[in-house]
């Protein structure tokens, strides 16, 4: 399963976020194919839709779609010269598919930051330049092997050579690799290296409980936001401290609470969403009377595989798929109308699904 990494310095409310993820987690029961693992927290992708359908259905059961987070403790400055942890930290982070840097944006005397003061952006810095020198010496090496190649006028080597040294030079000048603008080729060479950088990223500004209602009061996140804009990354605000009280809260009770904060969406939600959609990844939907459930594929994949997702039976055995658009389905109101109004497809099997498409698969076994 696809996973995003929890990442940040000391003291800057990680802890504390994970375990809003893990108390909030889902209810492990409907999810038998995910990872047992202390460091790995399992939560519910928030999505209106799936209730939405709920009501229009009425099945038995409900069950939304689930997402992985991952714990990542133990960063040090000189990671990438192999103190300390720092070398199954990079390690760490190499196997996730997206980074969640976490970063201190509330300012409490009694809680030490690590290098005195609080400035996020120092903070951000520390992390980042150890992930960009580990880089830059994976470019360096390979740049060495390839570098001879390109001389001798080998044309792929060539290729990579350009990439190469485009990446290095952007690394040198402390940009991460995914600023650095390739195309579609250049790309597919660059995926290769697995660099730390090319990685999406998402900065957690960690505000205090007095932020949260309007964090754009808060200097330092506005500054983590400009730094993002740069970075290639996105921004997302949470209380690392309410989180952790609102995961312990029923759905009901959860929903008072935010109201009276006078919030729309918790930041842990906020992060689910943005996390889940950085990876690139969407929502399809079965709905039936038995159980209405939300499933997550990748953007791109076809509807055989898909259908894989729910059992490889399915994908083996595919015929077609019956699809509705979510909207097209909530407009007519319910799927006997969605199909009177000629507004339910037979998809075949090069068809690519759609982020919100209600599906019934047709199968041999
Ligand atoms: P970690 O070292 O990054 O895992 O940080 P922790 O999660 O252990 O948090 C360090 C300290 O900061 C703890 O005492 C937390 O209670 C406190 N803390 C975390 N988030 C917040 C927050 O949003 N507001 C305030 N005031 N304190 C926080």
């Amino acid at each position: 399963a696809l996973t995003a990494g929890i990442v940040g310095l000391p003291n800057v409310g990680k802890s504390t976020l994970f375990n809003a993820i893990t108390k909030a987690g889902a209810e492990s029961a409907n999810y038998p194919f995910c990872t047992i693992d202390p460091n790995v927290g399992i939560v519910e992708v928030p999505d209106a839709r799936l209730n939405k359908l709920t009501e229009m259905v009425e099945p038995k059961k409900t069950v939304p779609t689930a997402f992985e987070f991952t714990d990542i403790a133990g960063i040090v400055k000189g990671a990438s010269k192999g103190e300390g942890l720092g070398n199954k930290f990079l390690a760490h982070i190499r196997e996730v598919d997206a980074i969640c840097q976490v970063v201190r944006c509330f300012a409490d005397d009694n809680i030490t930051h690590v290098s005195g003061k609080v400035d996020p952006i120092d903070d951000i810095e520390v992390i980042n330049l150890e992930l960009i020198l580990a880089d830059l010496e994976t470019v360096d090496k390979r740049l060495v092997r390839v570098a001879k190649l390109a001389k001798q006028k080998d044309k792929e080597a060539v290729a990579e050579n350009d990439v190469l040294v485009k990446l290095k030079e952007a690394l040198e000048a402390n940009k991460p690799a995914r600023t650095v603008e390739l195309s579609e080729e250049q790309n597919r060479i660059a995926k290769q290296l697995h660099l730390l950088t090319a990685k999406p990223m998402l900065y957690v500004a960690n505000v205090g409980e007095e932020d949260i209602v309007d964090p754009s009061e808060n200097e330092y996140v506005q500054k983590v936001r400009e730094f993002a804009a740069e970075d290639n990354a996105e921004v997302i605000v949470v209380c690392a401290k309410i989180e952790e009280e609102i995961a312990e809260l029923d759905d009901e009770e959860k929903a008072m609470f935010l109201q009276e904060l006078g919030i729309e969406e918790s930041g842990l939600d906020q992060l689910i969403r943005a996390a889940y959609s950085l990876l690139g990844l969407a929502t399809y939907f079965t709905a039936g009377v038995q159980e209405v459930r939300a499933w997550t594929f990748r953007q791109g994949m076809k509807a055989p595989q898909c259908a894989g997702i729910i059992h490889s039976d399915f994908e083996r055995g595919f015929i077609r798929a019956e699809i509705v658009s979510y909207d097209d389905l909530v407009e007519a109101g319910s799927m006997t109308a969605a199909k009177e109004a000629g507004k339910v497809r037979l998809e075949g099997k090069e068809y690519i699904m759609k982020d919100g498409d209600v599906v019934h698969f047709r199968f041999n076994v």
